[in-house]
């Protein structure tokens, strides 16, 4: 029988208060639950400001809330935004805004993030809480799908080299598309984020593995994805078995 994974597309999300839920299992590949509790337990629960809990929470209420990226997941994100001092960064792919507010949270007070996504109705779950944060002044939000709107962004000659980051968390199918105009916007020693670049572990899955047929066609595209950006020479990368599979690609000069 075909299986399917744990993937954002496929999945339905599980309510849960805590971050050390069990249903939260879903968003990690560790194979030991035991051991992603504990890091939940001892950097995320002490840590996480009380306005990511409530979107997170909102999030897992919603029929699709497996989208929301994992809570250690956007700890480590906001460490990075920091670690870059980025202000200028982009965002494909919002869903309730959940890794958006923790990008708003690691910017500084004029820090920017330019938000894509399709639906614009996901995007209003979140935003009284990011309200409340006092963060939205960072958020351009834009309704539409994400390629021609960085299309539009590259047309500027004066948009290029621009970016200090950008994550990237939305239809796997364009990543390749995606990352071809992200890496004429981002600055030198700029990163883009990939998420979700080990769908569910099934990269790696034997040719007769029992996978649905969406996991199938996802898997290779996220095997097509890992290749193309490992053979990029305008980059070096990171590939992190964070959550669903993250990687890092670092504009070279
Ligand atoms: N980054 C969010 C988080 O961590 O909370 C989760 C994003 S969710 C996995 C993927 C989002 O991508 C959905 O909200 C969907 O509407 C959006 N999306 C899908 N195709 C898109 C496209 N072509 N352009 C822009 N957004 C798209
Ligand atoms: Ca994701």
């Amino acid at each position: 029988m075909a299986t399917s994974t744990k993937g954002e597309e496929e999945q339905k999300g599980g309510g849960g208060s805590s971050s050390s839920s069990s249903t939260i299992h879903a968003k990690t590949l560790l194979k030991s639950e035991s051991l992603y509790h504990y890091i939940l337990e001892t950097s995320v629960d002490p840590r996480e400001p009380e306005c990511l809990r409530e979107l997170r929470r909102i999030s897992a209420a919603h029929p699709r809330g497996v989208m929301a990226s994992a809570p250690d997941e956007v700890q480590f994100l906001g460490m990075l935004l920091k670690i870059l001092n980025a202000k200028n960064t982009i965002e494909v792919g919002v869903f309730t805004g959940y890794s958006l507010l923790a990008t708003a949270l690691a910017l500084p007070h004029d820090g920017k993030i330019l938000a894509l996504d399709t639906n614009r109705e996901s995007y209003e779950l979140g935003l009284p809480v990011i309200h409340k944060a006092g963060v939205a002044h960072k958020i351009d939000f834009r309704e539409g799908p994400a390629l021609p709107l960085l299309d539009q962004l590259l047309a500027d000659e004066k948009n290029k080299g621009t970016l200090d980051f950008a994550f990237v968390d939305a239809d796997k199918s364009n990543y390749l598309n995606y990352h071809e105009r992200l890496v004429e916007l981002v600055r030198v020693g700029g990163v883009i984020a990939y998420d979700n670049t080990l769908w569910g572990g099934t990269v790696a899955a034997p040719p007769d593995a029992p996978l649905s047929e969406p996991d199938r066609m996802l898997s290779e595209i996220t095997r097509a994805f890992n290749s193309t950006v490992a053979a990029d020479p305008r980059v070096e990368i990171s590939h992190l078995s964070i959550a669903d599979g993250l990687t890092l690609c670092r504009r070279l000069g």
